[in-house]
């Protein structure tokens, strides 16, 4: 067999280490010179999204031998709406930084991973199918799966983040959900260090979004984000996403091709987290090859996942900022904290089925 990986992210590299660790050896075609040769950011794996899996990282770890050590584990989560504060605790997930950096994720799998990579590959998927008797589809873009097969694109995102400087605890994230700077999105605050973090606005390209005035809405989130910080941010760094693609593939696999990462589908609609799904799907392909399982089998839990996560998102984009102040407001009591500490009981899936009918355009 001669497997050609397309993408060193997150997906491509866990299947590459994944073969590698069955005697395969796959050779893996990287557009960039370096891996994660693009701005720093920080993210998250939150740990009530990949229920009933509670602990992301040492599962990776001691199901597959993929390690990770994230920058630091989420104790507590403050979350913002126009009027209301909600402040959940408990071991809640992990944060990690991704891109241009030694640390990030991408660059510790890439460390794991002993084989070829041919950096600033020019090659299309056309000549690595000609060359190869396995493609793996990673390149992180769902524009390259849409044009190969039906791909459902659900929504595209606008996402406007800086790096700033000020005075973080490496343990807190917050979240914003305020259609005054976020219409039918979220705002979030990321530290990757005690003096670095990331703030974020993501919110979908609907017309009427469209509409707004994105510096306008950038103010709006920078002056809420520093008030309710406490603090006066200085930005370091600053990237702007345009169209990113949410949504899911109708074939994980065709012939010998296998879309994996944001080319299978695996950011969640709801927050848009794919970190995780992206590792699973990579290992799950290699699986596949190794005789291990069947790749539309394997994702299967990621595609329903993903339609509860579609169901959750649909439900928040219709709350208005009272709305969403009743819902942050409801949050600050033990019930909603114990949830989210719950341990392998997956409420969002019952969630979604709740709101299902009500998710409905
Ligand atoms: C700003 C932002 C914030 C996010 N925050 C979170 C978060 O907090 N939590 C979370 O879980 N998820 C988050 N996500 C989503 C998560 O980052 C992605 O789902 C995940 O990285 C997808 O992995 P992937 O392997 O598909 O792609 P990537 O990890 O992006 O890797 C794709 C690789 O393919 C390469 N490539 C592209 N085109 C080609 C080509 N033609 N030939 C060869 N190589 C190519 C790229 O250079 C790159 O190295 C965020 C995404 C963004 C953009």
């Amino acid at each position: 067999m001669k497997i050609a990986i397309m993408g060193a992210g997150l997906s491509g590299l866990a299947c590459g280490i994944t073969l590698e660790k069955h005697g395969m050896s796959p050779t893996i075609f990287e557009r960039r010179g370096v891996v994660g040769d693009r701005f720093v950011n920080g993210e998250i794996m939150l740990s009530i999204l990949n229920r009933p899996i509670n602990n992301s990282i040492g599962y990776l770890s001691e199901e597959y031998g993929i390690h990770l050590k994230p920058t630091g584990n989420i104790k507590e989560l403050r979350i913002f709406s126009e009027n209301k504060e909600a402040s959940i605790k408990g071991q809640l997930g992990f944060s990690n930084i991704r891109g241009r950096d030694e640390d990030s994720y991408e660059m510790q799998l890439y460390k794991q991973f002993r084989g070829n990579v041919v950096f600033n590959s020019r090659y299309t998927y056309e000549e690595l199918l000609q060359d190869f008797t396995h493609v793996i589809l990673a390149t992180g873009d769902a524009a390259d799966a849409k044009k190969i097969q039906n791909y459902k694109e659900e929504l595209t995102v606008t996402i406007r983040g800086v790096m700033v400087e000020g005075d973080f605890d490496r343990y807190k994230a917050a979240a914003w959900l305020d259609n005054n700077f976020a219409p039918q999105g979220y705002g979030y605050c990321i530290p990757i260090s005690e003096e670095e973090a990331n703030i974020v606005i993501a919110y979908p390209d609907y017309p009427h979004n469209k509409e707004m005035d994105i510096n306008q809405l950038w103010s709006n989130f920078y002056d809420r984000a520093c008030r309710d910080l406490k603090q006066d941010l200085r930005i370091t760094d600053k990237f702007e996403i345009t169209r990113y693609i949410i949504g899911m593939c109708q074939y994980p696999r065709i012939g010998n091709t296998f879309f994996v990462g944001n080319n299978f589908g695996s950011i969640m609609p709801f927050l848009g987290f794919g970190q995780f799904a992206a590792i699973l799907t990579g290992v799950y392909g290699a699986k596949d090859i190794l005789g291990q399982g069947k790749y539309e089998e394997l994702t299967n839990h990621l595609r329903k996942s993903y339609n509860n996560s579609l169901v959750l998102r649909r439900s928040l984009e219709k709350l208005n900022n009272q709305k969403l102040d009743l819902l942050v407001g409801s949050m600050n009591n033990r019930v909603v904290e114990r949830i989210f500490n719950t341990k392998h009981a997956d409420p969002l899936r019952y969630l979604a089925y709740l709101l299902r009918p009500l998710s409905r355009k």
